[in-house]
């Protein structure tokens, strides 16, 4: 069965296609057969599309940008023309899986795409204006360029969507919570994976474990995992929640904000570019969303950028505490995606916040370069690991499994 996997975001496409034989999932992520990318920002007026194959071809292209659709359908062209081909047509494409930021309360697994599913994700746009409409704008060029093959939407917020109110919902008048104000989380296809993932590899079945989360890239967040579902999480009723993140606050005081609109006259619009894109290690350190920068920056012994690395430390301790209370106790911790992956000093700090629990790390597996890999010590209490995050994988699995029910 071969599978397009379609992850939009709001200034990239990228998109790749899965091969999967058999009547099983394979235990390992295989390679795409085929991987797209579209950058649509980073030169004004021109789509930048790169293209390479698991046997090596490359293909780059600068597209003049008037609408997204024609660029996608050159993108998609490259699979069954050109250096990069490995399709004999477009008909070999079984499947396609859009990964979809925003499913609210209507949706607690991936669903088929049908008229009615479309409705729904423009309705959500209100909640995620950035993202849910370029979802939906792959899912129509799809329809527009491959006719009437099957899609599905694989959800950020499903994963979170059985969510008790308890967690889910803030401490508002309760009129708020029935207009939808309510925590959703994010990130949902990567904690989920993950979680499977380091279930597999313990050899254990995943609703036997208590395990946190911890996805660590531009945007943070954490899940808190029971019974094979997040029952808690730190992003909210938006990805601003939670964590101190790339440029992205985490949660402040609301106040803050009141304050500032009242005495300083500042608008909704700047308040909220401030807090998502100038704001967290960016923000404190003055240097960089990048940790590797800003680490840098630290090297060079500047206060602000160590200021910065240990508010994010301090908050991912706290916060990972928090999600331990919910669970009421903790099997597994999972660091994951680009700081969770790459940065041994963040996770050697925030574990020794619970070495009064009996977590303990190994050292020397922890600075290697774990990847799907235990990394505390024999006897320690919970069981830590670094596992890769591959979210596109897990979108082709989503597809695969409803193909199959
Ligand atoms: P996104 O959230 O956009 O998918 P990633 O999960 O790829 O991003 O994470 C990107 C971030 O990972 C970078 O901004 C950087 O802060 C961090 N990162 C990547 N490699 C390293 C590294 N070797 N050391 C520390 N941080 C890293």
């Amino acid at each position: 069965m071969k599978i397009l996997v379609m992850n939009a975001g709001s200034s990239s496409q990228k998109s790749c296609l899965y091969q999967i034989d058999g009547e099983q999932l394979p235990d390992l992520p295989p390679v795409p057969l085929w991987e797209a990318q579209i950058d649509w920002t980073h030169q004004p007026g021109i789509a930048e599309l790169k293209v390479n194959t698991a046997n090596g071809a490359i293909h780059k292209a600068e597209i003049p940008l008037q609408s997204r659709g024609p660029v996608m359908a050159q993108m998609l062209d490259t699979l069954w023309s050109g250096a990069t081909q490995v399709l004999a047509s477009a008909s070999e494409i079984d499947m396609v899986g859009h990964r979809v930021v925003h499913g609210g309360q209507y949706y607690q697994d991936s669903v088929r795409i049908t008229p009615d599913v479309k409705t729904r994700i423009a309705e959500l746009a209100d909640l995620a204006p950035v993202h849910n409409p370029v979802n939906l704008e792959g899912i129509e060029a799809i329809e527009a360029i491959l006719g009437d093959l099957p899609q599905v939407a694989v959800f950020d917020t499903a994963f979170h969507a059985r969510m008790p109110e308890r967690t889910a919902l803030y401490p508002v008048p309760y009129a708020w919570a029935e207009q939808g104000i309510r925590r959703y989380g994010f990130h949902g296809t990567s904690h989920r994976y993950c979680a499977q993932r380091a279930a597999q590899l313990l050899n254990r079945d995943l609703k036997e474990l208590r395990i946190v989360t911890c996805h660590l890239g531009n945007g943070c967040s954490l899940a808190a995992i029971r019974d094979g579902y997040s029952i808690n999480t730190t992003m909210g009723f938006t990805p601003l929640d939670g964590l101190m993140m790339g440029s992205r606050s985490g949660a402040v005081d609301p106040s803050i904000l009141l304050y500032l609109i009242r005495e300083q006259g500042y608008s909704a619009e700047q308040l909220e570019t401030i807090l998502n894109q100038e704001s967290g290690l960016f923000g404190v350190s003055g240097v960089s969303n990048d940790l590797r920068l800003v680490m840098q920056a630290i090297a060079d012994s500047d206060v602000r950028a160590q200021l910065a690395l240990d508010m994010y430390i301090e908050r991912l301790k706290q916060f990972i505490g928090a999600m331990i209370a919910s669970l009421g106790g903790l099997d597994v911790l999972i660091f994951t995606a680009g700081v969770g992956e790459n940065a041994p000093n963040v996770r050697a700090e925030a574990c020794a916040a619970f070495a009064y629990m009996g977590l303990q790390l190994d050292l020397d597996r922890n600075s290697g370069r774990p990847r799907d890999q235990v990394i505390s010590s024999a006897d320690s209490s919970v069981v830590v690991m670094v596992i890769h995050t591959q979210e596109d994988w897990a979108i082709a699995r989503e597809c695969w499994q409803i193909a199959m029910a």
